[in-house]
């Protein structure tokens, strides 16, 4: 891109998402400068020794002067009071944007902060590890995975299209909805399954019988593909659940229906309801990998070592 799209970019919190922006704006050349601070000193020297910034701050504040794009990327809880502490500052017109898993919390406890003329467009790039901090990003985080808008109503669309095409820029497909539907649907594919993983990683953790070792060792019979999952950041989890309680619970009431159907069919030896369940999730699996969410590769592509030499004595006669 040879005009870069913003002048300015802040970045408020610089960890898995915050640096992946920094790292793929700066390749892409959407940005001419990125400005960026995080909450404890420690992160912002790492920011600064990684040279993912143009100029690392210490304040909120001062990370948002002059900026004509700010990027919240910091736990959806920290929202509100980091708007009410940036809102003096921000520059007439700038855009202000987010990364929040959760939507609709985040546009009550922001909007109000917002003084006029500058435009709040909340997004969320649907894009994730289980890891953490200003190390773990990458520039590709983004590429092929969805970027939802969810602008409030009476946003500017100028605002809205400008940063579609950042996001597109850095490589994702943007799709724009309201919070709520947003709340609504992440809840069945984002945040049931991590509370899934974070209980059944937690059950098999307080299992008595089954000591802890064990519980490692067989892991690759499905166990240790949850474990990524529940490894998922605890701060930003606990928020997400706090902010998009109602959906969760609408979500969770639906699956303990159809976990009492299973359990059901498991005790009355009803194989018929289980093989047509698994037939159809199954072919839930294909589709993600055939729309390209996913790769084709079996067992999330591990590698799987060479069969080692047999020792000679098991060798057949003669060889
Ligand atoms: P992260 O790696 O833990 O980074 C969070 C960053 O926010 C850190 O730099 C932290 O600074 C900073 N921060 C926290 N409170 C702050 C405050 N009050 N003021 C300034 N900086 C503050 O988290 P992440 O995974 O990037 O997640 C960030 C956001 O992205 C969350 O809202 C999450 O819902 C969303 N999101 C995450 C994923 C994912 O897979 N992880 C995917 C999509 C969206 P310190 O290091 O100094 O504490």
């Amino acid at each position: 891109m040879t005009t870069p799209l913003f002048n300015r970019m802040a970045l408020i919190g610089v960890g898995l998402i915050g640096s992946s922006i920094a790292r793929a704006a700066r390749e892409q050349g959407v940005v001419r400068s990125i400005v960026a601070t995080a909450r404890s000193g420690a992160t912002r020297a790492r920011v600064a020794e990684l040279g993912i910034a143009d100029r690392v701050v210490d304040t909120n504040a001062a990370a948002v002067e002059g900026a004509d794009l700010v990027i919240l990327c910091i736990p959806v809880g920290q929202c509100g009071p980091v708007a009410e502490e940036i809102a003096s500052r921000l520059a007439p017109g700038a855009i202000i944007s987010d990364v929040g898993s959760v939507k609709a919390s985040v546009v009550k406890d922001v909007a109000p902060h917002l003084p006029a003329g500058v435009h709040f467009v909340p997004a969320h790039p649907v894009a994730g590890t289980e890891n953490s901090g200003p190390d773990a990003g990458f520039a590709e985080l983004f590429i092929n995975r969805w970027c939802i808008l969810t602008p409030p109503d009476g946003t500017d669309p100028g605002a809205t299209d400008k940063l579609a095409t950042f996001w597109s820029a850095l490589g994702a497909n943007v799709e724009t909805m309201s919070p709520e539907h947003h709340d609504l649907v992440l809840a069945i594919t984002s945040h049931l399954p991590h509370l899934i993983a974070y209980t059944i990683v937690g059950t098999a953790d307080e299992l008595g019988r089954v000591t802890r070792s064990e519980v490692l060792k067989f892991s690759a019979g499905g166990f240790r593909d949850f474990t990524r999952i529940a490894a998922s950041d605890p701060t930003m989890w606990r928020d997400v659940f706090l902010a998009n309680r109602d959906a969760v619970l609408e979500m969770l009431g639906t699956f303990s229906e159809d976990l009492a159907k299973l359990t059901r069919a498991i005790r009355r030896g009803d194989g018929d309801t289980l093989f047509e369940l698994f037939t159809r999730t199954r072919a839930i699996r294909r589709g993600i990998v055939s729309i390209g969410q996913d790769s084709d590769t079996p067992d999330f592509g591990r590698p799987h070592e060479k069969l080692p030499p047999l020792p000679r004595p098991y060798m057949a006669d003669g060889e």
